[in-house]
């Protein structure tokens, strides 16, 4: 019998705790049916952490059928008062051990424990509460009168088995987001994590257990996403599916639910939002947040505002003045433990991302020749892990790469606009549209680009807020469906719609 459970240490902040190492199924841990394991780094260091079991198509087969079995005899007929107990005991337990779940979302995905996995854990504290508050507020349907015989109604139901799939750069708060908008709505789930940060909800999976969810109502399969994510994706006994990650991948998640059984579908996918900077706008707030928007958690945000846009008449100062500001309050500062307090920088999650983004800074600064500032040297002196400071290229012109790509890192490009119109053009000029934002003193001109530009999302002097009762998702290849807020449930919910005839019994 493999490992089940290993002891990890935490020293610098002193914790110790046992770490699942299975698939949880049915409330219990259990060992893939294939014996595979996969190894997870701690990106701050590159060296592994631990082991986990990797599921295949059989346990993915076996989790399907927990959950159904749950979802028919127990979790559909559970009443939403009842589910929003169970959310509202999980809460208190995640209150209870926020520190140690924000510590392995820094052990395992490098986040900065103190100013990013601290924040993660007070967003999934948010949702928790907001959805336990609300479970029975939802599912109201409509009565809708036809005629003096007769009248119809819509009931709204959940789905049943809901599968989902999230990505590495926020493991839990993602995982939650969905995890609790299913259950609110009385679905059951099987969720996926990625392979390189999978700790954090299978640790989390122990809570489920203790909050009384009952058996098969939650279940973690953990592995690879051509094996695993795969096969949710084309099960014929999945009733919806809700993946956040990369548009290539969620196109083949699409692809996946047309060519099995229709399964509904939910897709969050990638960005390359723009930040707008007008003349008129409070130039350091306006710098404050668009760091913000781009070296938080390292640039790993589907929402980071990875292309500036700022007006002609105050973009030198604006350059300077970013450049001034990203040294002092982006810097690395000789930190590289995530766990240390002054550490504001994380590395990136893995060796594949960092040399893909070594890639396009090298791209930048070689093959386009673009002017480029870091606010330390790179390759990063004393530093094991995959550390890459913020890099910000200036003067980008439309055609370049960088500008185009969703690099995923801390890397931004800036240009220049004239006016409204020309600024509007550049920002809606990708395939993308999940975010945006724009700096500006005119409430007019705000409220316009709020109207005009084409994105799920739009900050007005600010940029990455997100909230757990307002809808996120994305316009055209950024995703399908929303997550969060009323929209967020009702995602996980189909309208049935019942037709009464009165006349039957005259
Ligand atoms: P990814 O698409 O490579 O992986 C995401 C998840 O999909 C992982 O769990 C992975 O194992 C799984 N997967 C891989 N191949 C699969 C397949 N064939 N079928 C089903 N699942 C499969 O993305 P990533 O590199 O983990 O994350 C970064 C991307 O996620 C970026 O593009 C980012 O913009 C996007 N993202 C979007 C949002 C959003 O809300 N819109 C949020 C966070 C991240």
């Amino acid at each position: 019998m493999p490992n089940l459970y290993t002891d990890l240490e935490i020293p610098q902040l002193e914790i110790s705790l046992k770490q699942p190492l299975g698939l949880f199924i049915n409330n219990e841990f259990c060992p893939s049916s294939d014996g595979k394991t996969i190894e997870t780094v701690n990106p701050a260091t590159g060296e592994p952490i631990t082991s986990f079991q990797a599921a295949n198509e059989e346990d993915v087969d076996k989790a399907v059928k927990a959950a159904r079995a749950a979802f028919d005899n127990v979790w559909s007929k559970t009443s939403s008062e009842q589910r929003g107990i169970y959310l509202s005991n999980l809460l208190k337990l995640i209150e209870e051990e926020e520190d140690t779940l924000a510590a392995l979302e820094t052990l395992d995905s490098g986040k900065p424990f103190h100013s990013n996995a601290k924040q993660d854990l007070a967003q999934i504290m948010e949702l928790t509460r907001y959805y336990a508050g609300a479970v029975d507020k939802f599912n109201m349907g409509e009565t809708i009168p036809l005629s003096f015989d007769k009248f119809a109604y819509t009931l709204k139901v959940p789905f049943g088995v809901v599968a989902q799939i999230v990505p590495w750069n926020y493991p839990l708060a993602m995982a939650c987001r969905k995890l609790q908008g299913a259950l609110a709505a009385g679905n059951t789930v099987i969720i996926k994590p990625a392979e390189n940060t999978s700790l954090s909800l299978l640790y989390f999976a122990t809570l489920i257990k203790k909050a009384g969810f009952p058996p098969g109502v939650v279940n973690v399969v953990p592995g690879y996403g051509s094996v695993v994510g795969k096969a949710l994706g084309t099960h014929m006994d999945i009733d919806k599916i809700s993946f956040t990650g990369s548009t290539k991948v969620g196109g083949s998640v699409l692809e996946a639910s047309g060519q099995s059984n229709l399964k509904d579908i939910t897709l969050e996918c990638g960005g390359k939002s723009p930040a707008l900077v007008f003349e008129d706008a409070d130039l350091d707030k306006a710098i404050k947040w668009v760091a913000n928007g781009i070296f938080f958690n390292s640039g790993q945000i589907c929402t980071a505002n990875s292309r500036v846009y700022v007006q002609s008449s105050i973009y030198d100062k604006f350059v300077e003045k970013f450049k001034e500001t990203s040294k002092k309050e982006w810097d690395f500062g000789g930190k590289f433990d995530p766990f240390d307090k002054d550490c504001v920088v994380g590395p990136v999650i893995s060796s594949t991302q960092y040399d893909r983004i070594k890639g396009f800074i090298e791209l930048g600064k070689k093959e386009e020749k673009l002017s480029m500032f870091q606010t330390s040297e790179f390759p990063v002196d004393g530093a094991k892990g995959y550390f890459i400071p913020p890099t910000i290229f200036t003067d980008v012109p439309e055609t370049s790469k960088l500008l185009r790509d969703e690099i995923f890192g801390p890397v931004v490009v800036v240009s220049k606009f004239e006016n409204y119109n020309d600024a509007l053009k550049l920002a809606n000029d990708t395939y993308y549209g999940l975010a945006s934002a724009v700096f500006t003193r005119d409430i007019k001109k705000a409220h316009m680009f709020a109207r005009d530009i084409k994105a799920g999302t739009v900050w007005i002097n600010q940029t990455n807020q997100e909230e757990a009762k307002v809808p996120f998702g994305g316009f055209k290849m950024s995703g399908i469906g929303r997550e969060s807020g009323d929209t967020g449930v009702d995602n996980y919910l189909q309208i049935k719609s019942v037709h009464v005839d009165l006349s039957l019994d005259k």
